[in-house]
């Protein structure tokens, strides 16, 4: 059976768990695919490693990504392909399953070969109980990262050129880009996750941002799903930021994106979730669904809306 492990490039220092159980799979098989960017020098894997290049890829939206990876699956398919569990696997790695029209399972912790078959092992009930869940085809599954236990020999990744990849929502982020001030500098940023649940939704979050004169800012999983341009992102690997109010709406304050706003003075958070991290962090923070509040937030918010 042919197994692929699918990465983004800041995935590739937790590879080597997964890759693991790629190879208990399908001994020799295993094709390790890099999209995102830059591909390192070498990388440490048990099989091949390949490397879809392209100059689009700088700042690429997930359709950009999904299109990479299905012209490098193209060749020669794997019959099952392990992502990392996070926003790579989100917004690439469920939408190539839809794509193709393969089962997606999330959250498998264990992945056996059973003869011919694959089971993987997945917590259910909060932690009290485990589903056994037997594939009976080609399946896209993302994997919790475990304790790597072994090593593999360093590998000079093969390079292929994936050609021009259209980005999905270029007309819209040119909009997004011209509203608002630069993150950095904003006294006051609105900033939506994946919580908004459309591009949307966090288009009319823009405008009432740009109404309000507050900067936009994304989650990762905001931009990753392309409703917002990179230059939005807050986080580790986005913007530090350091307004007078922080309003974060539908974001859970993953420990990246709170890496990004220590230095605001006020966070007002909205997030269905109770047990959201962004919760802790926030000096006013809101379980609710943001649809029920959306109505008060722009009457208390802009006076002629
Ligand atoms: C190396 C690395 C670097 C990273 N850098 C960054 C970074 O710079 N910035 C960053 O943001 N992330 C970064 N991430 C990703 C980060 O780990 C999270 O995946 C990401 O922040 C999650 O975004 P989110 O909060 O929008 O989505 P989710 O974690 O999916 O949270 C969505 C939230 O919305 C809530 N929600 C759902 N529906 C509603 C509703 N109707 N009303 C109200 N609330 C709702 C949910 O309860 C949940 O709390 C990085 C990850 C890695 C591995």
């Amino acid at each position: 059976m042919r197994a692929g492990v699918v990465l983004s490039v800041e995935e590739i220092g937790k590879a080597q768990s997964i890759q693991e159980r790629a190879e208990s799979l399908a001994p020799g098989e295993v094709t390790t695919y890099i999209v995102a960017g830059k591909p390192p020098e070498t990388m440490e894997a048990p099989g091949r490693v390949v490397a879809g290049i392209s100059a689009d890829l700088e700042g690429a939206d997930s359709g950009q990504h999904l299109e990479a990876l299905r012209s490098l699956l193209a060749e020669a398919p794997p019959e099952i392909l392990l992502f990392l569990e996070g926003s790579f696997f989100e917004s690439v790695g469920a939408r190539l399953a839809g794509a193709l029209g393969w089962t997606a399972v999330r959250g498998a912790v264990e992945v056996r070969a059973d003869g011919s078959a694959v089971t993987l092992t997945k917590p259910a009930f909060g932690g009290k109980a485990e589903l056994e869940i037997r594939l009976d085809g080609p399946a896209v599954v993302a994997l919790a990262p475990g304790e790597p236990t072994g090593s593999f020999p360093a590998r000079k990744p093969e390079v292929v050129e994936v050609g021009p990849l259209t980005p999905e929502w270029s007309g819209r982020r040119a909009v997004r880009e011209a509203s608002g001030e630069g993150l950095r500098e904003a006294r006051v940023i609105v900033s939506g996750g994946r919580g908004l649940g459309s591009r949307e939704a966090y288009e009319s979050l823009s405008e009432l941002a740009g109404r309000l004169g507050a900067a936009m800012g994304a989650s990762r999983a905001a931009v990753d799903e392309g409703w917002a341009s990179p230059t939005r992102q807050v986080g580790l690997t986005g913007e530090k930021v350091s307004p007078d109010l922080y309003l974060a709406i539908g974001i859970s304050g993953a420990s990246q994106h709170l890496a990004g706003i220590g230095g605001a003075k006020k966070i007002v958070a909205v997030t269905k979730d109770e047990k959201a991290p962004i919760l802790e962090a926030a000096d006013v923070g809101v379980v609710a669904d943001w649809h029920a509040l959306w109505p008060e937030l722009k009457k208390a918010l802009v006076k002629d809306s």
